[in-house]
């Protein structure tokens, strides 16, 4: 403890830091911008900045390291994460990765402005890596600066933990600060930069091992290193798989298919778009990670993406994310490959994750529907029709299933009837008052063939309604949202910061007074940047 410094929860934190005790570093001490051959990472410290200063905590976050609010309130907790000042037992470094991006080999990249600093394992025995993003350069950062912006901070703070609250696998944000310091950036790469406020959020993952880990070894042939990487994984992220050696090989590989299978369909059910799924965004764990430009589905179109770099191939877009997840895990087989080098069962796993993902995605659909499980004569029709019908008419995708729920069926609807759009999937659309007779026949179509199937499952509508509530969330960081606490806070107001945290903690239910925060987007939001499309300038 630091003489003249009162107790603080931070100076017990426990470090054991695995990953650069057992992987080979880079020899060189100094941070300049190079290729970094043989070794998985390299010591590097972040670069201080002149004013730090806490703009959010999530105190769930902090909980997983035992941080109480006393701690997390403290200076010495805002001159930690950002950078200035190195807890006795962190060992600072940085990654060496590389990746597909959007599906041409990059080389090598690595993290170019994050900075690990040590693995906390907590009281309960649970191992977190602390890392901080946007901490200025490392030997990774090629020709980029090492930093981040307070939007891009901002998105990647209340997004990585709304996800974690509904209960789908992410890296968690433990803080988000500002530098003091701005960040020139170029948001519509236009030849008009701006200067922004930077600054810096403190991720924590058990791991941040991507899949390009593992490929920049494979591409360089650095067989060694590769399967020192693969044992070191195997030992402290999925030790129920046994000790390392062919047959866990195998069982690795098929477990990361199946992490990564669920994960999507997960993305799927709430209507998220990670927007740039390279390979090195794509986490070994089956975790969310690298929240970019994401973005939530507003009114449902499968070819959407919110990424203005894949605007015209639309590689990331909503409806391809599970192609391009088996296409990034066909990368991750290739890469480790020269160690398990049995490419049957690589393969096998490969077809087994379009098997899976096709199924769970059937799954998912019907549990979104409040049913039991898909029956394929009934339910390819009805999950086919409900998407025709959701683009037929501007729908919002959130407030649909939700809506649905809500939807009262007499006992006599009879064959031909043409029913008025039920109210409550009324307040889904978008122009409720453009609505046309066809559409309404189209919609009672369906919901005749929707009633007739709930019948068949006799579960009562009650619970049926339960059930979808706990599927579809109420509230998602819609994208507007995001843009709002982000135009406030660059005005020094971080209240719509906090209390969008609040509200992504209880996505599922419904909170009285916060309705706002579960409305359609707003007409202004329509084609505003940062709204409905973002760049990748961060
Ligand atoms: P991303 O597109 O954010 O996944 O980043 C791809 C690569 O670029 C990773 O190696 C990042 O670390 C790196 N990178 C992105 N932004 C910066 C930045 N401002 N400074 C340094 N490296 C960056
Ligand atoms: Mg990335």
């Amino acid at each position: 403890m630091t003489p003249g410094r009162s107790q603080n929860a931070l100076d017990s934190l426990h470090f054991d830091n695995r990953f650069v005790r057992n992987l080979p570093p880079d020899p060189e001490p100094s941070n300049f911008r190079r290729q970094v051959m043989n070794a998985c990472f390299s010591r590097v410290a972040p670069t201080q900045v002149s004013a730090p200063q806490l703009v959010a905590v999530s105190p769930d976050a902090a909980a997983l390291l035992d941080l109480d609010e006393k701690a997390w309130q403290s200076d010495l907790f805002v001159q930690v994460f950002t950078g200035n000042h190195l807890l006795a037992g962190m060992d600072p470094f940085a990654m060496c990765y590389g990746g597909h991006q959007f599906g041409n080999w990059a080389g090598q990249l690595g993290d170019g402005r994050a900075i690990n600093l040590g693995e906390v394992v907590n009281r309960q025995g649970r191992r977190w890596v602390l890392q901080l993003k946007g901490a200025g350069p490392t030997p990774y950062s090629r020709s980029a600066d090492g930093l981040a912006v307070l939007r891009s901070s901002i998105r990647e703070f209340l997004c990585s933990e709304a996800m974690f609250f509904l209960g789908i696998p992410t890296t968690r944000a433990l803080s988000l600060t500002l530098t003091g310091e701005t960040v020139e950036r170029d948001m519509f790469y236009d030849g008009h930069p701006k200067e922004e406020p930077g600054a810096v959020v403190c991720r924590l993952s058990p791991s941040f091992i991507r899949f390009g880990n593992f490929q920049i070894h494979g591409a360089r042939q650095e067989n060694t290193v590769l399967q020192q990487l693969i044992d070191y994984t195997i030992r402290t992220d999925f030790p129920h798989l046994g000790a390392p050696g062919q047959d866990t090989y195998i069982r690795w590989f098929q477990e990361v298919c199946q992490t990564t299978c669920s994960l999507v369909l997960d993305w799927m059910r709430v209507g998220f778009v990670h927007g740039v799924m390279n390979t090195d965004n794509m986490s070994i764990l089956g975790l969310t990670i690298d929240y970019g430009p994401y973005g939530w589905l507003e009114d449902y179109d499968p070819v959407w993406t919110p990424n203005t770099t894949d605007a015209h191939g639309r590689r990331y877009c909503f409806q391809n994310q599970g192609q391009i997840a088996l296409w990034n895990l066909a990368r991750l087989a290739n890469a480790v490959y020269p160690v398990i080098t049995d490419a049957k069962p690589l393969k096998a796993a490969l077809e087994d994750f379009s098997r899976a993902f096709q199924q769970g995605w059937q799954t998912m659909m019907v549990q979104k529907l409040g049913l039991n499980r898909f029956q394929p004569d009934t339910d390819d029709s009805l999950i086919k029709n409900l998407l025709a019908l959701l683009q037929a008419r501007e729908t919002d995708y959130t407030l649909f299933f939700r809506g649905l729920a809500r939807v009262r069926f007499s006992k006599t609807l009879s064959e031909n009837d043409i029913l008025p759009v039920p109210g409550p999937i009324k307040e889904a659309l978008y122009q409720p008052d453009q609505i046309h007779q066809e559409y309404e026949k189209q919609l009672s179509d369906w919901l005749r063939q929707y009633h007739s199937r709930i019948i068949q499952d006799k579960v009562p509508r009650n619970m049926q309604k339960k059930q979808m509530n706990r599927q579809n969330p109420l509230y998602v960081l819609r994208n507007y949202l995001a843009q709002m606490a982000i135009d406030k806070a660059e005005n020094n107001d971080f209240s719509m910061v906090h209390e969008l945290l609040e509200v992504m903690k209880t996505p599922y239910e419904f909170q009285p007074g916060k309705e706002k925060f579960a409305q359609k987007r707003p007409e202004w939001a329509r084609n505003r940047p940062g709204c409905s499309m973002l760049s990748c300038s961060s």
